[in-house]
Order: C-alpha cells, then sequence, then structure tokens
C-alpha cells in the first residue's frame, strides 16, 4: 500500500485536482491500481448542503454520498467508481470524535485534535486505501497550507508517512504557484520558497513539486527551485495552462513525472498504455465541424457549478467527432426577453438541474422554444420536471400546471413532493440520491440511446417528482415515460417521438460520463445537434 499525499501552496484554485487525478492517470496507464480520497478541511459533513455558487457543483457518488467535484474528476480520470467515505471532510471526522466520546469510548481521557483527531483521519485514509485494494492511493488535501483547517490534516499526513514505512512509500507532491511578473516576464519563484518552507516546517518534505503558471517553466527557474527547495532538478515539474485538463497528463509524463514517481516508489512498471486516453485526447483536440448547445441554468456565472455538464460535453464532443460550444444563459434572462433572440442560432438545449424558483419560467420558455421550434433538447433533473410542467401547461391546456416546489396551491401538482420527503426536516443527505436502476421501455429512444439495454443505473438528487396521479393522462399524449423505477412508480425518463430529440430524465447522467465512455444522453443531445445544424445549413 503505497500513498501519494498531494497538498498546495500559495492559493487555492490552482487545480490540485487536476495534477492529482492527472498522475493516478498515468500510474494507472503503467498498469497500477489506483485510488484517491479528497480532504475538505471545511466543517460541513458533505458537499450536500453548500451553494454551488461557493464551491461549485455538488457531485454525487454510487452510494449517494454529496461530495466535493474533484471527486467527479478523479472517477472521470480514473474511470473508478467510488463512495462518499473517498471524501474527508473536517466535520465527518470531528463528528465521529464526538459521538465516540459521548458513548464514552475514550474510557475518561482528555480528547484532544492530536492525537484523536489526527488518529480518526489516518484511519479513514487507510480504510479507505485497504477496502479498495489499490496498489496506490492519491490523497489530495484541500485548501492551502498554512490555512488554519488544514493543520490537523498535515500533521496526519506527516505521521502516516513514517506509518506507511517511509521513503518510498509515502510520496509529497507539492503544488505552488509560478507567477510571471513585470514586462520582461520573469517567473517568481518566492512564493513557492515561502510555502515549501512553510510546509516543512510542520516537518513535511516535499519530493515533488508541480508549479501551476501561465507558461513551462524555464530551466533557470527549474534549477532554482531545485536548489532552495531541496528538490531533485528531475522533481521540479512545470503545470502550465492546458488548452484542457485532459492534456495534463501528458504534459506532466514528458517531463519524466511518471518514471520518477515509480523509481521513488521503488515499483518496475515500465509498460505505459495509455492507447484509448490518447485517442480520446487526440478526438477531443481535432474536432470536425461544430455545435452550439445552450445550457440554461441559475448558477452560470460559475461554471464550476455545472462541471460535471461540462465535461460530459467534452467527452460527447469527443466520441461525435464535432466542437461542442456551450452557451451560457441565465433562466431569468429568459423571462424578460424572448427565447427567440437569446437562443437563436443554437443547435441544442440542455436544461439541467436545480432548486428554488428563481429562473424556473424562463427555462419553462425555453423548453416551450425548443419543443415548438424542433430544437433538441435534453432536460435532466429540474428540466425534466420542468419539461413534464411545460407540455402540461401548453400541451394539455392546464394553465396553472407546476411543481409544487414552486406553487403549492396549483390544481395541478404535477411535479410534487416524494412520499418519503414528507416528513423531512434536516438538508443534509435526506434527498433521494445516489444510483438506482431504471428500466427502458422497449423501442424507446432512451433504449436506443443506451445500446438497447432494458436496464441501466444512474445517480439521482432530487425531492420531487412525477405525480402519479397525473401520469396516464399526460401519457394520452405525445409525452411518454419510458424509463421508470424498477417498482414501476418513479417516472426517470419522458420523451416524445414526434420531435428530433426531446428527452428529459429524472436521474443525473452527467455524473457517470467519462472521456471513454461519454454519456449517453449527452452525446445523443450532440448528434441530434449535428443532424439539426447540417439540415438548417442544407435549408440555406
Ligand atoms: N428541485 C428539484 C427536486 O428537488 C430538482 C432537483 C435537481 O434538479 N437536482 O426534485
Amino acid at each position: 500500500m503505497k500513498y501519494i499525499i498531494v497538498t498546495g501552496g500559495v492559493l487555492s484554485g490552482l487545480g490540485k485536482g487536476i495534477t492529482a487525478s492527472s498522475i493516478g492517470r498515468l500510474l494507472k496507464g503503467r498498469g497500477l491500481k489506483v485510488t484517491a480520497v479528497k480532504i475538505d478541511p471545511y466543517l460541513n459533513c458533505d458537499a450536500g448542503t453548500m451553494n454551488p455558487y461557493q464551491h461549485g457543483e455538488v457531485y454525487v457518488l454510487n452510494d449517494g454520498g454529496e461530495a466535493d467535484l474533484d471527486l467527479g474528476n478523479y472517477e472521470r480520470f480514473l474511470d473508478v467508481e467510488l463512495s462518499s467515505d473517498h471524501n474527508i471532510t473536517t466535520g465527518k471526522v470531528y463528528r465521529t470524535v464526538i459521538e465516540r466520546e459521548r458513548h464514552g469510548d475514550y474510557l475518561g481521557k482528555t480528547v484532544q485534535i492530536i492525537p484523536h483527531i489526527t488518529n480518526e483521519i489516518k484511519e479513514r485514509i487507510v480504510r479507505v486505501s485497504e477496502a479498495s485494494g489499490a496498489d496506490i492511493t492519491l490523497v489530495e488535501l484541500g485548501g492551502t497550507v498554512g490555512d488554519i483547517e488544514s493543520m490537523p490534516f498535515l500533521e496526519a499526513a506527516r505521521q502516516l508517512f513514517r506509518e506507511a514505512g517511509g521513503e518510498g512509500n509515502c510520496i509529497f507532491v507539492h503544488t505552488t504557484l509560478v507567477p510571471i511578473m513585470g514586462s520582461v516576464g520573469e517567473q517568481k519563484t518566492k512564493p513557492t520558497q515561502h510555502s515549501v518552507k512553510e510546509l516543512r516546517a510542520i516537518g513535511i518534505i516535499p519530493d515533488v513539486i508541480v508549479a501551476r503558471g501561465e507558461k513551462m517553466l524555464d530551466y533557470d527557474i527549474k534549477r532554482k527551485i531545485s536548489l532552495f527547495c531541496d528538490v531533485p532538478l528531475e522533481a521540479v515539474v512545470s503545470a502550465p495552462d492546458a488548452n484542457s485538463i485532459y492534456q495534463v497528463p501528458e504534459i506532466l509524463d514528458a517531463q519524466g513525472l511518471t518514471d520518477y514517481l515509480l523509481r521513488r516508489m521503488k515499483l518496475d512498471c515500465p509498460k505505459r498504455d495509455m492507447k484509448k486516453w490518447d485517442s480520446f485526447v487526440h478526438s477531443l483536440m481535432n474536432p470536425s465541424g461544430e455545435v452550439e448547445i445552450a445550457i440554461v441554468g441559475k448558477y452560470t456565472e460559475l461554471k464550476d457549478s455545472y462541471m460535471s455538464h461540462i465535461e460530459a460535453f467534452h467527452h460527447a464532443a469527443a466520441e461525435a467527432g464535432v466542437k461542442v460550444s456551450l452557451r451560457w444563459l441565465e433562466g431569468e434572462d429568459l423571462e424578460s426577453k424572448k427565447p427567440s433572440t437569446l437562443l437563436r442560432g443554437v443547435d441544442g438545449i440542455l436544461i439541467p438541474g436545480g432548486f428554488g424558483d428563481r429562473g424556473v419560467e424562463g427555462k419553462i420558455n425555453a423548453i416551450r422554444y425548443a419543443r415548438e421550434k424542433h430544437i433538441p433538447l435534453l432536460g435532466v433533473c429540474l428540466g425534466f420536471q420542468l419539461a413534464v410542467v411545460e407540455y402540461c401547461r401548453n400541451v394539455l391546456g392546464w394553465k396553472d400546471a407546476n411543481s409544487s416546489e414552486f406553487n403549492s396551491k396549483t390544481k395541478y401538482p404535477v411535479i410534487d413532493i416524494l412520499p418519503e420527503q414528507k416528513g423531512v426536516k434536516d438538508m443534509g443527505a435526506t434527498m433521494r440520491l445516489g444510483a438506482h436502476d431504471i428500466e427502458l421501455k422497449q423501442n424507446s429512444i432512451a433504449r436506443t440511446l443506451y445500446s438497447g439495454k432494458a436496464t441501466i443505473s444512474e445517480r439521482h438528487r432530487h425531492r420531487y417528482e412525477v405525480n402519479p396521479k397525473f401520469i396516464m393522462e399526460i401519457e394520452k399524449s405525445g409525452l411518454k415515460f419510458t424509463g421508470r423505477s424498477k417498482d414501476g412508480v418513479r417516472m426517470e425518463v419522458a420523451e416524445m417521438a414526434e420531435h428530433p430529440f426531446f428527452v428529459a430524465t429524472q436521474f443525473h447522467p452527467e455524473f457517470k460520463s467519462r472521456p471513454e465512455k461519454a454519456s449517453r444522453t449527452h452525446l445523443g443531445l450532440v448528434m441530434a445537434a449535428k443532424r439539426y445544424r447540417s439540415r438548417i445549413k442544407a435549408r440555406k
């Protein structure tokens, strides 16, 4: 069992997660089994109650864990399925320790950060690592060295180094920023020097320094970092801005990082197999043709709020051989301005998930526009629910049809709270969450998208559902529910046959999208957008 612990210095948001995932992908390419643990030093027990504007999207795992979006990067880069145990937060750690204390497990001892909190942190890391059976566990420590919140985790990491067998079994990778200053564009190493100094003061000696920056490090700058930070020259690695995050593994590999890490860990894995990955990156970077997809959302100012959708479109783009450009629209803007103006020229529309009523009417306007103008549409979760609402209002003529999330008095609550949600008071981890099986009807678009599979498994995060009382009547006309939960009670997919592509899902297909296997529905939308664009072109 070996560990690679990734810390960050200078400032947050340097893309530590991408660095760590890329290292993982490279080691996987050498035939090793790799897993990942993400540590978030905040006090929340999980990311489920956090506003997407603060931390980006809430990523949902198979077991229903609501996690930091970096878990998504690990799943995508490593093509693994992680559980909520792979996301450790201060809240989770303290909750366990305090519950144990109340239970009397510490037998009268004074319960302290060292050793009780640090032990709990180490135990959690080791447990996950053992359960996964991985050769290498990547541990990414969120936040920046020097933060008060990070201290117990860094201390635990320091202890883990010894307990894991020291040199060769536990490697520290420190990511920093090398900014460029002045008119001559000088690369500055001082912030890196300072953050390494801080790390050393805690007792952690970095083995590798990954320097983020606009450009590759100049040779002299690499030497300077090597000298001042006491790291071998070959262990100072540049991570310049890349056009795509999927190019990062190759950028690191080309500088010899994989070989260096393997040598340090005394692992002999000379055979490199990254064929599928490389061909994905090649297709992604060399598209022929382009489609434009509008995303009508609520948190579009911070694109990280829709991270998994963005990545699913990258995966779909590579598989479809086109470039997918995204047009970001706020639902609210589609209330004051005409959909025909804001959506002019798009080849497809995505209505993603969301909570709360801001922008909902604008999203409904966008769905109506897509339905009437035959523009390919994919609705996800809230997007699915609103597609049903729009249909009931404008096709079935139930004027005030709505979700009871937005109007509790409507005569037509076509979307209503899940029965088991009615008594729920706590907000954390109480939705219908995680992977559930879905049965797909024969001869449906959904079944075709999923290559003929009768049963699929996708991830969920919702409190509301299609109201069973209205299903029969809705289905009498054009909108059909072609995907249902195993017991037939929950509606999971809605689609319209008399439309080039009108598919909406209660589940979130974006969470299982992978570079080497794009989300089937996102790919379906992109393919339909491709057809739509060529038809428009032919008409001109
Ligand atoms: N607000 C809706 C619900 O709770 C949709 C949730 C979502 O889009 N993730 O059911």
